[in-house]
C-alpha cells in the first residue's frame, strides 16, 4: 500500500510517500513559501534531488506540484496517481471530539473547523491542506491523524486546570497535550525493543526537539503529558517559556508597558533556552557556547535538563513507577551530553545510564547498563510512518 502523508503549515507543506507495511519511503519533500514565490525540495529515494523555485500561489498549486513531481519521468517514483492508495493528514488539534484517527468526511471537517479557536494558527492550515487534496484527488480516501488524540485517555484529574470549572465546560480550557503521534510511536517501539507487551509497561517518553514535551504512557495509554491547553505549557523549549507563574503576564504588562499580546509573543518566540541564553534556540549552538565558557548558555541547558528530570520523576509518580524512559526528536536523538545530564540523579528510579551506550545518534538503541533495573532508550521518532500506518489501517477497515 502506498500512502501520501501530508503535513500542511500556513506557508509550507511537508510530504512523504511511503509504504507502511514495508516501511519503504519512496520520496519525501517540502514545499515552502506557498503564497509568496514558492520553493520545492523533492527527495526521491535512490534518485536525484529536485531543489528549485516553483510558483505556488496557494496550497492547491503546491499539492499539484507534489503530484506532478511524484510522477515525473526523472524525479518521480510512481507512474500514475492510481498508485497512491490513500492520503494521511497530520491535524494539530482534535479537541475532545477526536480520540482516534478518522476517515475524513463532511462531519469530520466540521469537527476540525470547530477546533480552530483552540489552534488558530495550525488547524486552518491543516484544513487548507485537506481541501487542496480533495480538489486535486477527489476519489482518494483521506484520514486525519491528530496530535492531540493520543492524550485523550488522560483522566480528568490530569487534564483539568484548577480554574473555575465553567472555563472548562463553556470555554474548553483544559490540558490537551500535543506530539501525540510521536509519543505513541516511540512508546510502541520501546515495547517492541524490550520484547514486552506494552500493556504491562510504564514508559516516560521525552520528545525533546525545538518543541518539547514528556508523556507518561501507562500500559499503552497517555495518562499525563507536559504540554497543556497549548504547546506553550510544560517544559522550556527553543523559544517557548514552558510553564510559568501566570501572574508574570500582568506584572510585565505593568512593569514594561507591554500589551498582553506582546507578552504572549515574547513567551512564545523570545523565551525558552533562547531567552535565558541570549545565544540561540538551537541546542547545538548552546552546547558550543557553553563549552567556550558562556555561563548563560550553560544555565539555559541546566534549566532545561533540570525540568525534564523533574518531569520524568513526576511521570513515574503518576504511574506508580517507571519501567522505561525514551528519548526522541532532535535533541533527544542527537545529544548524548543532554541525555546524560537529564538522567543524572535518576538512578534511584532504577534508571542507570551506560555512558558508552549513550554515545549514539540517529538509530534505535538501549542506553542503560545491562544490569540497570529499568531501561533507557533512544528511538528516532517517525510521525510520518505512524500517520501512514493509521491511514492504511482505517482504509483497510472501511473496505
Ligand atoms: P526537532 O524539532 O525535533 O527537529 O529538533 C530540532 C532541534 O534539535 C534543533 O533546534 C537542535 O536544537 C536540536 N539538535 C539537532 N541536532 C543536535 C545535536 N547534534 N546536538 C544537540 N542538539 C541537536
Amino acid at each position: 500500500m502506498k500512502i501520501l502523508v501530508i503535513n500542511a503549515g500556513s506557508s509550507s507543506l511537508k510530504y512523504q510517500l511511503l509504504d507502511p507495511d514495508t516501511q519503504e519511503v519512496l520520496a519525501k519533500g517540502l514545499c515552502e513559501r506557498i503564497g509568496l514565490d514558492g520553493h520545492l525540495k523533492h527527495t526521491p529515494t535512490g534518485k536525484d534531488v529536485y531543489d528549485a523555485d516553483v510558483d505556488m500561489p496557494d496550497h492547491e498549486a503546491a499539492i499539484k506540484e507534489v503530484l506532478t513531481i511524484l510522477q515525473h519521468n526523472h524525479y518521480g517514483v510512481i507512474k500514475s496517481m492510481n498508485e497512491i492508495d490513500a492520503v494521511g493528514h497530520r491535524v494539530v488539534h482534535g479537541g475532545e471530539e477526536f480520540t482516534h484517527s478518522v476517515i475524513i468526511d463532511n462531519k469530520v471537517m466540521r469537527g476540525i473547523r470547530a477546533c480552530i479557536p483552540l489552534a488558530p494558527l495550525h488547524n486552518p492550515a491543516n484544513i487548507v491542506g485537506i481541501e487542496a487534496c480533495e480538489d486535486v484527488m477527489p476519489d482518494k480516501p483521506m484520514v486525519a491523524v491528530f496530535d492531540t488524540a493520543f492524550h485523550q485517555t488522560m483522566p480528568p484529574k490530569a487534564y483539568i486546570y484548577a480554574v473555575p470549572y465553567r472555563w472548562y465546560t463553556e470555554n474548553k480550557v483544559r490540558r490537551y497535550g500535543f506530539h501525540g503521534t510521536s509519543h505513541q510511536y516511540v512508546s510502541e517501539r520501546a515495547a517492541a525493543m524490550l520484547n514486552r507487551p506494552i500493556e504491562e509497561l510504564r514508559i516516560v517518553t521525552c520528545h525533546l526537539g525545538n518543541g518539547a514535551s514528556t508523556c507518561a504512557v501507562k500500559f499503552g495509554k497517555s495518562i499525563d503529558t507536559s504540554m497543556g491547553f497549548t504547546p506553550q505549557d510544560g517544559l522550556p523549549m527553543g523559544t517557548r517559556s514552558g510553564a510559568i507563574d501566570a501572574a508574570i503576564m500582568d506584572y510585565i504588562v505593568d512593569q514594561r508597558g507591554y500589551s498582553s499580546k506582546r507578552v504572549e509573543n515574547v513567551l512564545n518566540k523570545e523565551s525558552g533556552v533562547l531567552g535565558i541564553s541570549g545565544v540561540s534556540s538551537d541546542f547545538r549552538d548552546l552546547e558550543a557556547a557553553a563549552k567556550e565558557g558562556n555561563d548563560r548558555a550553560q544555565l539555559a541547558i541546566d534549566n532545561f535538563c533540570y525540568k525534564v528530570t523533574k518531569r520524568i520523576g513526576s511521570s513515574a509518580a503518576a504511574m506508580g513507577g517507571v519501567d522505561a524512559v525514551v528519548f526522541t526528536a532532535g535533541v533527544g536523538e542527537n545529544s548524548p551530553s543532554l541525555r546524560a545530564e537529564i538522567m543524572e540523579g535518576l538512578e534511584f528510579l532504577g534508571l542507570v545510564m551506560d555512558p558508552e551506550k549513550n554515545n549514539v545518534r540517529g538509530k534505535e538503541a538501549i542506553l542503560s547498563t545491562d544490569d540497570s533495573p529499568n531501561a533507557i532508550l533512544m528511538i528516532p521518532t517517525n510521525e510520518e510512518l505512524m500517520i501512514a500506518k493509521e491511514t492504511a489501517r482505517l482504509v483497510r477497515e472501511a473496505k
